[in-house]
């Protein structure tokens, strides 16, 4: 059996004892967190290299013609799958009705702060503007579009000078992909450990069945959703990308991974690996997936879109067309102004409650089970990106890389 597949098995095997430890033992288990985060600060501290290395190796192996190409088919995928999600989100809360006679929250939450509503989230391009500072916060956006750029520039760059950047760039990449093999290696106890604590610091079986049970039915939703959605993406990689389910098994590392980090961030080096591993376009997926984690969020999406209109719902607030439209532009919004770290998707929602003045305090009704939902859309996230990188190679790739 190739090592790949003995890796997985350990990772599923890992995962599915975590969530077995987390549910039966409860609270005791979070005594092993400090396993997780040893895996999850491995991970941390290759991203912002990884990225930056990736994005500008990418680009000098695409050249300035099939950089544009690659670029508009990416952008096209993303908006059209993120537009999928959201509108699937809406029609399903619509159809459900969540919130109708969900008991109102007694407490205002500590709500996070909003971040500059939808001019935040250009913003964020450039912020900080210190590219160290960008790099020392793994904020990869402005990472993202430092190196977009000076890839471009390298582009520029002729003779002997291109070869060797060329090189380098080719070298350095080649090593820190050897690095995150090595740290996949950890993967089946770091994910363990992940799942195991955090379910047992939500109280195992318990703790979680009480959460569940005053929301059951949004949380029930916003699952029906994801599941719908993973099943529409799957259909468009058979559609698009030619590929048939054999992809999930070679992404299988990086979903999980997903699942136990609840970060696309943090498993963006599991992403390029096994895309890369899975047979896309080595240039392609150095380019497509960094973006990808950082803006393409489906799962995201769709959740903000059922959760605002869950809260909309749980007030007794008719929302009527004019509103659902907006929401679906601001969900689509708060998705790409997401970070992919967990949990950024409850502060970027309030940019889509804002936008047509919804209780904020609503937030309430959704912070107790939102870190379980969490795991999921970031599978989901991770999902949309690694089918994103096999239709864009699909439809960019002219010659072997
Ligand atoms: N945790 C998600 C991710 O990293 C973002 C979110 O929805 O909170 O993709």
């Amino acid at each position: 059996m190739p090592a790949q597949h003995i890796l997985l098995w350990a990772i599923l095997l890992g995962a599915a004892l975590g969530l077995g430890c987390g549910w039966l033992l409860g609270p005791d288990m979070v005594g092993v967190a400090w396993l997780g985060t040893l895996f999850l600060n491995a991970l941390k501290m290759i991203i912002a290299p990884l990225v930056a290395v990736a994005v500008i190796n990418g680009i000098l192996g695409l050249g300035s013609e099939r950089l544009g190409r690659t670029l508009g088919v990416a952008v096209g995928y993303y908006a059209a799958t993120t537009g999928i999600a959201v509108l699937t989100g809406l029609v399903l809360v619509n159809l459900i009705e969540p919130g109708a006679g969900v008991p109102l929250p007694t407490v205002t939450p500590t709500a996070p702060q909003p971040q500059g509503g939808v001019v935040g989230i250009f913003l964020q391009l450039v912020s900080p503007p210190a590219l160290v500072e960008a790099l020392a916060g793994n904020r990869l956006l402005p990472v993202i579009l430092f190196s977009l750029l000076l890839g471009c520039a390298m582009l520029g760059v002729q003779g002997d000078a291109r070869k060797t950047l060329e090189d380098l760039f080719a070298g350095l990449n080649a090593a820190l992909m050897r690095l995150v093999g090595w740290i996949m290696y950890l993967a089946p106890v770091g994910i363990f450990a992940l799942i195991a604590a955090r379910f047992g610091e939500a109280g195992g079986k318990a703790g979680i069945l009480a959460e569940l049970e005053a929301i059951g039915l949004y949380t029930g939703t916003v699952l029906i959703g994801l599941a719908v959605h993973f099943a529409v993406l799957t259909a468009l990689l058979y559609v698009l990308a030619g590929r048939g389910p054999g992809y999930i098994l070679g992404m299988g590392r990086a979903l999980i991974t997903a699942f136990g980090t609840a970060s696309s961030s943090a498993t963006l080096p599991f992403t390029l690996s096994c895309a890369v591993e899975a047979g896309v376009d080595r240039r392609a997926a150095r380019f497509v997936l960094p973006l990808g984690a950082t803006m393409n969020m489906d799962g995201t999406a769709l959740y903000e879109a059922i959760a605002a209109v869950f809260i909309a719902q749980a007030y007794g607030i008719e929302l009527g067309i004019v509103a659902q439209v907006i929401i679906f532009i601001t969900a689509t919004l708060a998705a790409i102004g997401a970070a992919g770290v967990p949990q950024a998707g409850l502060v970027t929602m309030l940019i889509v409650l804002e936008s047509v003045g919804l209780p904020i305090e609503g937030i309430a009704l959704l912070l107790s089970v939102d870190w379980l939902l969490d795991r999921f859309r970031t599978t989901v996230n991770v999902w949309g990106d690694s089918v994103g990188a096999a239709v864009v190679d699909r439809h960019t790739s002219a010659e072997p890389s």
